[in-house]
Parts: structure tokens; sequence; C-alpha cells
């Protein structure tokens, strides 16, 4: 994985800055031509530091005067700027930068702290590589329909329809997101294809990333691979794991479905080992098949990290086409 969302966002911030100077050279060329004295008045004052340099240096007695005189001088030359702006019809403030957020200048910190408009666009990075990497349109809550869940009691599940099972497991999925602190269990997802287990797990990611947490979602498969190609090429980063232990949310798709191998299985047990956060699994590998697959340490991990949730019902894609 190539991407990293604080660089995106480093680089988008740049961007503004850079369109910030390229459009206040803009408007000064324009004004060049069009009132030429605000930018004879501009070029005077840029020479201020200059003059006040010259002053200090050889102000002797007079210093206090000459450097009253020289405020006063710059004062008006600005007063005379508007003005001449004004006149023309332009706002007073047409020469200066104009940043995207005035309050950091687009550095996208304030005070050492991250700025609103920082949070913000890593909001925006996130749910755009939510996206991508999902490969469909973003799913939510709303677009989650009970109404494909069979409503006959299903054996298997204690007598409960799999619409009002799949109704609890709904309500415990948006209970989760709303609450979502970056702390606590997460969850496990298990049953057969087509049963909204993706749906509900992007639903998830969607809500946690608007409440301003980092996600990381992809499918098991993918992030594995990559992890194994950093450590075949022997790459000191190791960004993929790294980001793997550290977003606030880690969501894996589709545990079982890669091809099994002994750095499969260790890297994920390493995985459970390190990671602190909560993280969302989907399998549609039965325990027992998970338990051959991975072991029993990496089941019993899976078990101590994260709440179980069946999801019962009939392929939904098959009602659909
Ligand atoms: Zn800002």
């Amino acid at each position: 994985m190539n991407f990293s969302v604080r660089e995106a966002v480093r680089q988008e911030l740049e961007q503004r800055r850079s369109r910030a100077r390229i459009q206040q050279a803009e408007r000064v060329e324009e004004i060049a031509r069009k009132i030429p004295q605000v930018i004879d008045l501009r070029k005077e004052l840029a020479l201020t530091s200059v003059r006040l340099s010259k002053l200090v240096l050889t102000g002797g007695g007079k210093l206090e005067e000459n450097l009253e005189k020289l405020r006063a001088a710059n004062l008006q030359m600005q007063a005379m700027e508007r003005e001449l702006l004004r006149k023309g019809g332009y706002p007073e403030d047409y020469l200066e930068l104009h940043y995207t957020c005035p309050r950091c200048q687009d550095s996208g910190f304030t005070g050492g702290k991250p700025c609103a408009c920082y949070r913000q666009l890593e909001r925006e990075w996130l749910l755009k590589r939510l996206g991508e990497s999902a490969a469909l349109e973003l799913r939510d809550f709303d677009s989650f329909r009970l109404g494909y869940y069979d409503q006959q009691p299903d054996p298997s599940a204690g007598g409960v329809s799999p619409r009002e099972h799949m109704g609890q497991v709904y309500r415990y999925c948006v209970q989760y997101a709303e609450n979502f602190s970056g702390t606590g269990k997460g969850l496990f997802f298990c049953g057969p294809t087509g049963l909204g287990k993706t749906h509900l797990s992007l639903a998830i990611a969607k809500r946690v990333i608007e409440r301003g947490y980092d996600v990381l979602y992809g499918s098991a498969q993918g992030f594995l691979s990559a992890v194994e190609e950093e450590r075949f090429r022997r790459e000191r980063s190791q960004q993929t794991m790294q980001q793997m232990v550290e977003a606030d949310l880690l969501i894996l798709d589709d545990l079982g479905a890669e091809f099994s191998t002994a750095f499969g299985q260790s890297a994920i047990y390493e995985l459970l080992n390190t990671r602190r956060k909560p993280l969302i699994l989907s399998s549609n590998l039965t325990t027992q098949e998970l338990q051959d697959k991975y072991g029993q340490r990496v089941v019993s991990r899976l078990f101590a990290q994260c709440v179980y949730l069946r999801f019962l019902g009939k392929d939904i894609r098959q009602q659909l086409g």
C-alpha cells in the first residue's frame, strides 16, 4: 500500500499555499495594469525594513523621532493603498494572500495542534480511500435492508428468524459505530457469503470516520500480500503492518479467502498480538475451518478480542439478481 493519508493531507495543504501565492501574484499583475500607483506604494512599503535597519545603525540622538516619522509615513502609504483600491472598486485586502483557512494560513496547525481544516481534510481523504479500497459505492446504515432476510424461524439459531436476528446485529453495529472510542473490543462477523457482512463493515467504517477516527479498510488477502511483499523485499519501514497496528479501527474483510501459508498465519497472529485498538474481521469460514487454517492460538485470540456476530439468512445478492 503506497497511500498514506497524512502524506495526502500534507500535499493538499502545500497545494493550497502555493495556489494562494499564485493567485496573489495574478492579482498584483492585474492591479499593476489598472492602478500602477498602488504597486509603486507597495514597492515603497517593501523597503521599510531596509530603512528601519539603516535608522537603527545610524540613528544617534534622533532615533526615536526618526522611527516615529517612518511609522507615520508607512501608515499613510498603507491608507493610500487601501483608498486607491477602494476607489478602483476592489476590496481593501485585494493584494494580500488569501488562504483557504485563514486560521492556520493553510499550514494545518495552530499552536502546535492540528487545525480544524486538517481534521476535515483527513476525514475527506479517509473516506476517499475507503471508497477506493472497497471498490464499490460506500455503503451506509440507511441503505441496509432487513427486508431481504427471511422471517421464517431458523432452528439452527434457536428458533429466531434471520430477520429478527439480523435486526439485532444491525442495531448492535449502529451502536458500535456511534459509541466507538478507539478502545475496547472489536467485532467478528461470521457467516456465508452475501449476508451483508461487507455492507455493515463499510457502514461502520463510514460512520467512525465521520466521527473523526482513522479507519483502515481492506481485504485480509490484500493486506497480507502487502505485508509479505515488504518483508520479502526487506523494506525497513514495514509500512503496511505498522499502519494496520496503528489505525484507530482496522477492518479486514474476508479472512480465510486467501491462500493459506505459514507466513499468513504468523502475520495474523502478530497483528492480533501487537494491535491494542479494536479491529473488525469478517469471514465466510466456520470456527472449525478457521481453526484448521490458522491454528488454535489465532482463533482464541480472535475470540478474546472480538465480539462474535453471526450472520444468518439466504444470499441477498441472489435475491437481488
Ligand atoms: Zn486551518
